[in-house]
């Protein structure tokens, strides 16, 4: 697979190399040259999920990687259960919170942390590997336990202080080992530009061999692909609307792509909470970030959402309407709370994320349509919203009972370049 740089279109790089890069000149994305059409997808589609998936990432790393090592990367990285689960007539959910970390980027980050280890074993990266990555909840719990223990790589997670919940930041900040948590007196998109800042100092990129390890990485891009998949398979021969809760835009980046490959899906809603720079440009045509609100639904606290360009990329070069096509909503707290209702109700116990992807789709499907909306947290992560809101006591999956009496590991910076760089340079 061969990609090029978004803000550089003259430089262009293999999977591999997008990969340990993370980012192009000037921090420009990577994006694909080219996003082949698969052939029988009817075939395709009654594939068990694995199988498929493998096959989805063969056609597009194979040539590359080769077929019998994207297999293996494959089998061993979606080990747990994606299941639909109806939720009324014309509304079901496709649950990807089945992972160790249960959230969603569990597939990306999984995946990703596979590839890194095998370029590493094989020569293809040499010297010290660190991961930077900014977080605003899941992405750092993901990462961390993707890469825990994996020789030669050192993991640096910035997260904002008190702006994740307690249990959310016991799952990943309390590993030790190579795994080093920093909260930073800030929010999300201050750690997010905290982490731009340093990938700009060449030599310092260089010399720890610094890797981003969010969704602007185009492993865990490509991995979230073959979900959507499931999702086509799923709805029985009719094409579905997909809701996805939207923060920086991956999942729904993912989408698209998926959609470009030949995944029958109908149309997209993008849902956001209070953060709807999208939801306004898409209806103004002006694109204008305010500062970034705290909401129930954190993981989606993001204004300048980082993988935007390449959803215009996307659209611009398949001559697609982005304002005509690309369905979006904005999700208030008040709404997200109703929804939450409005599912148990029916006797679907969801979160704030899943909630808000939820109210979209209800505003944003049409009566002849059916639809599905990503469920991409556990409940039990967000446990305190639920249980305040549906007056109710939601049960706690082993996974978070292991860690919730453990301390937490990280320290704590205002958000600072200098020190963070002092930090990573004790680290090797
Ligand atoms: C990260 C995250 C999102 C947002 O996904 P993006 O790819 O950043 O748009 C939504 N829900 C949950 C639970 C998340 O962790």
């Amino acid at each position: 697979m061969k990609l090029y740089n978004l803000k550089h279109p003259d430089e262009v790089a293999s999977f591999k190399q997008a990969v340990l890069q993370s980012l192009g000149r000037d921090n420009g994305l990577f994006f694909p040259l080219q996003i082949p059409k698969l052939s029988g997808i009817d075939g395709l589609l009654d594939q068990p999920f694995v199988d498929r998936s493998s096959l989805i990432l063969q056609h597009l790393l194979g040539e590359e990687l080769g077929n019998e090592l994207v297999d293996q990367l494959v089998r061993s990285a979606f080990s747990f259960p994606v299941p639909v689960v109806p939720v009324d007539e014309r509304i079901s959910t496709l649950e990807l919170f089945h992972g160790p970390t249960l959230a969603f980027k569990d597939f990306g980050a999984r995946f990703m942390a596979r590839v890194m280890s095998h370029l590493i074993e094989r020569g293809d990266h040499t010297g010290p590997l660190t991961i930077l990555t900014a977080t605003s909840g899941d992405t750092g719990a993901a990462v961390a336990h993707a890469f825990y223990g994996l020789p030669d790589i050192q993991v640096v997670v910035l997260y904002p202080n008190h702006r994740i919940s307690p249990l959310q930041e016991k799952l990943f900040c309390t590993l030790g080992g190579n795994i080093h948590t920093i909260a930073v007196e800030a929010d999300f998109d201050a750690c997010q530009s905290l982490a731009k800042t340093c990938f700009t100092d060449g030599d310092f990129v260089q010399r720890y061999g610094l890797n981003s390890a969010n969704s602007i990485n185009v492993a865990r891009l490509i991995a979230q692909v073959t979900y959507y998949f499931e999702a086509a398979a799923q709805s029985h021969g009719k094409a579905p609307v997909v809701s996805v809760p939207s923060g920086n835009f991956g999942n729904l980046t993912a989408g698209l792509i998926a959609q470009s490959l030949g995944a029958p899906i109908k149309a997209f809603v993008a849902g956001t909470n209070a953060n709807d720079t999208v939801p306004r440009y898409l209806h103004s045509g002006t694109w204008e970030a305010h500062d970034t609100i705290a909401t129930m639904s954190n993981a989606m606290d993001v204004s300048s959402p980082n993988n935007w360009p390449r959803i215009e990329e996307l659209f611009a070069t398949s001559l697609r309407s982005l304002r005509v096509e690309l369905r979006s909503c904005t999700v208030s707290e008040a709404e997200t709370s109703a929804a939450i209702k409005a599912l148990y109700d029916r006797g679907y116990l969801s979160e704030p994320h899943g909630a808000v992807a939820y109210a979209s789709l209800v505003k944003n499907l049409e009566d002849t349509e059916s639809g599905i909306f990503l469920g991409t947290a556990h409940p039990a992560k967000f446990w305190q919203s639920v249980e305040q809101i549906l007056g109710i006591q939601v049960e706690l999956p082993e996974e978070l009972i292991a860690v919730e009496g453990k301390p937490v590991l990280s320290t704590t910076i205002s958000p600072d370049v200098v020190t963070l760089k002092a930090l990573i340079e004790r680290l090797w």
